[in-house]
């Protein structure tokens, strides 16, 4: 059975193993080893998005940065703009994760120019205005973190109404920038008009999420009763899921009003809720608050001594977390490092190959492919400096008979001659390619036409001199070529690289219809006429007789 394409592969697997991310990252990185052998920079750049979400997925975050910071390099250099738009996001997330979060508002900033005004983008503008709202909420600078989840928000209930996550999500934002102002009942309007998306909603985290901070503003706003209710379905919703690290911040917070207003048993409540976090796999920061709250309650309790060991509990835990913090960041830039070294690497190797691609096996001159690329520099360069332009098309003469007289393998050898003849001439201002078969093509850059006459005039002598046989050539039974030639000034015509083949081919025809073993040049005359000029010099010609 046939192999699939390797970017389907990638798809395939990437969504094969969509809940196993650890699987996923293993299947992804072979497939980018396959990707780098063979140079493709798409299925390279795809992989290494991929295996970047995988690790993001997997709650590590120290080296999904270098896998992402490998996706933009390599992305960057394509036309993959919804790619591209998904790698700059996922460098976002990275820098959030350390901390960065100027470093990832720029990049965030990049993915939103690429999916604006797109019908179909591979990341919702809201998404990312939403990331960019949160690190600036990160960073303190709650004014704009507001203002963005303002904007979502209505941008949402315009747009996605039916998208109820969002939705709450959204308000949620908005709350915790206005609580962070200190504008707790302008928070508890963004949740209540939010409320109605709460129904829809099945996933206990977010549900969690959005009462935690309902019964945190009504605390705050003096509404005990109604704080408590939903302190109450904090509780109940908790308990069926082991994950409150995003709103630690809030329990604690609840916790003050309810000792405040004595409901200790509540409080309780919530100091063990999140103990039990702490102790399943919680993050440090899980169990510092847990130990915080904890603390909070013993002196409220009397028991001083118990307190003072939690303190001394969380001074090293603190320490421990700075540890921590340091080895993410230690890890993360040396990723990026790492992922450096391996992009130019792969960037030298890919370059080496497309120069071979751009060069003709047999003989080594460059091919018609590579004519492109430096024509388009060569004619730039005239137009620019007012500079000539020349073409010379060279065939050699009788060539099927010489393979048939001679084999296949001394045509090859005849082939190489006179590639070797042409290259003799290379410069920066004098190229060869092989055209096709039996052809040459030379471009020429900044010649008089005295000086064109002479380079071709040299090939066209080197290789009849070279003495090779060519017992059916009638032109002297040796190996010959003709050639034809023209030299063009650019300026103010629309003359292209294809004119001036075209030229250069007729000039090849009229030496091959007059008897082969010729040079003429093409010269353009005004309007659309043109005459030939002969060029190789008859002294050939009497030496023959
Ligand atoms: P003319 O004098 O009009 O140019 O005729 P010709 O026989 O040289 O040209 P034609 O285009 O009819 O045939 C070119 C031949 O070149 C045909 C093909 O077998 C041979 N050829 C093309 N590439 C190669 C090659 O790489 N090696 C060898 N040995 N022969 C080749
Ligand atoms: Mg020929």
């Amino acid at each position: 059975m046939e192999k699939q394409p390797l970017d389907k592969r990638i798809d395939l697997v990437s969504d094969k193993h969509k809940n196993d991310p650890y699987l996923r990252e293993k299947e992804l990185k072979l497939l980018l080893k396959e990707a780098e052998k063979c140079a493709d920079l798409h299925a390279i750049g795809k992989t290494n998005l991929y295996i970047s979400i995988s690790i993001f997925n997997q709650g590590k975050r120290g080296s999904m940065l270098g896998y992402a910071y490998k996706a933009v390099s390599v992305l960057e250099k394509l036309n993959d703009p919804s790619l591209l738009a998904q790698s700059y996001n996922l460098m976002g997330i990275a820098y959030a994760g350390l901390g960065s979060f100027q470093s990832a508002i720029t990049y965030y900033n990049k993915a939103l120019q690429l999916v604006q005004g797109k019908k179909n983008p591979s990341i919702r503008k809201e998404t990312l205005l939403n990331n960019i709202g949160d690190s600036y909420f990160q960073m303190g600078a709650f004014q704009k973190s507001l203002r963005i989840s303002l904007d979502c928000l209505s941008g949402c209930r315009k747009k996605n109404p039916e998208n109820h996550r969002a939705m709450i999500l959204y308000g949620i934002n908005c709350s915790d920038s206005f609580c962070s102002l200190g504008q707790f009942s302008q928070a508890k309007e963004a949740l209540d008009s939010v409320e109605p998306d709460a129904k829809y909603i099945e996933h206990p985290i977010l549900l969690c999420g959005y009462y935690t901070r309902r019964s945190y503003v009504l605390y705050a706003i003096g509404n005990a009763e109604e704080g408590a209710k939903n302190a109450d379905l904090v509780l109940e919703l908790a308990h069926s899921n082991g994950d409150s690290y995003e709103f630690h911040y809030y329990f604690e917070q609840i916790v003050g009003f309810q000792i405040k207003i004595g409901d200790l048993e509540r409080a309780k409540r919530f100091s063990d809720t999140l103990t039990q976090y702490a102790s399943v796999g919680g993050h440090t920061l899980d169990q510092i608050t847990a130990k915080r709250v904890e603390a909070m309650l013993c002196i409220v309790c009397g028991d001083r001594d118990r307190a003072l060991e939690l303190y001394k509990e969380i001074a090293s835990l603190f320490d421990e977390l700075l540890k921590e913090k340091r080895e993410i960041q230690y890890e993360s830039q040396k990723s990026v490092d790492i992922a450096r070294l391996e992009i130019s690497k792969m960037m030298q190797k890919i370059r080496m190959n497309e120069e071979k691609a751009e060069r003709d096996a047999l003989t080594g001159l460059m091919n018609r492919s590579a004519l492109v690329t430096v024509s388009g520099e060569f004619i730039e360069n005239a137009k620019k400096n007012k500079k000539k332009i020349g073409g010379i098309f060279l065939d050699i003469d009788y060539f099927k008979e010489y393979n048939d007289t001679y084999g296949h393998a001394a045509g090859d050898e005849a082939i190489k001659l006179i590639a070797n003849v042409c290259k003799a001439e290379v410069n920066a201002s004098v190229k060869f390619f092989r055209y096709g078969g039996d052809e040459y093509f030379g471009l020429v850059l900044g010649h008089s036409n005295k000086k064109m006459e002479e380079l071709v005039l040299r090939i066209y002598d080197n290789v009849r001199s070279s003495g090779v046989k060519h017992v059916k050539n009638p032109n002297g039974q040796r190996l010959t070529v003709s050639v034809g030639v023209v030299n063009v000034d650019l300026q103010n015509t629309d003359i292209t690289i294809l004119d001036i083949i075209k030229y250069a081919d007729r000039a090849l025809y009229h030496a091959k219809d007059r008897g082969k073993d010729d040079v003429f040049a093409y010269i353009p005359m005004p309007g659309s006429e043109h005459e030939y000029k002969r060029i190789s010099p008859d002294a050939f010609l009497v030496q023959e007789q």
